[in-house]
């Protein structure tokens, strides 16, 4: 079974480690390569996640860290890893 764990709850990027910890409660503050959240802040509610993620689209979704970005990478495809918040 895969685990919402590993996913960026802003854009749905996976993470090699959990963003909010093996429990869920212990953020990382790591940055998302993708969207830039930073995991633990930006995407500590739901309506911050939702801001978040508005902003990151308007703004065209692209990659904080481009050179992450996989060469078939789909916005829509990765869009459907976010977890229901
Ligand atoms: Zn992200």
């Amino acid at each position: 079974m895969s685990s919402n764990k590993f996913v960026c709850r802003v854009c749905g990027n996976p993470q090699a480690d959990p963003p909010w910890g093996e429990d869920n409660q212990s953020p990382t503050y790591e940055i998302c390569d993708c969207c830039g959240v930073e995991f633990g802040y930006g995407d500590c509610t739901p309506k911050a996640i939702k801001v978040f993620r508005d902003r990151w689209l308007v703004t065209g979704g692209n990659w904080k860290y481009p050179k992450y970005k996989p060469d078939n990478w789909s916005l829509e495809e990765q869009m459907k890893n976010i977890p229901e918040s």
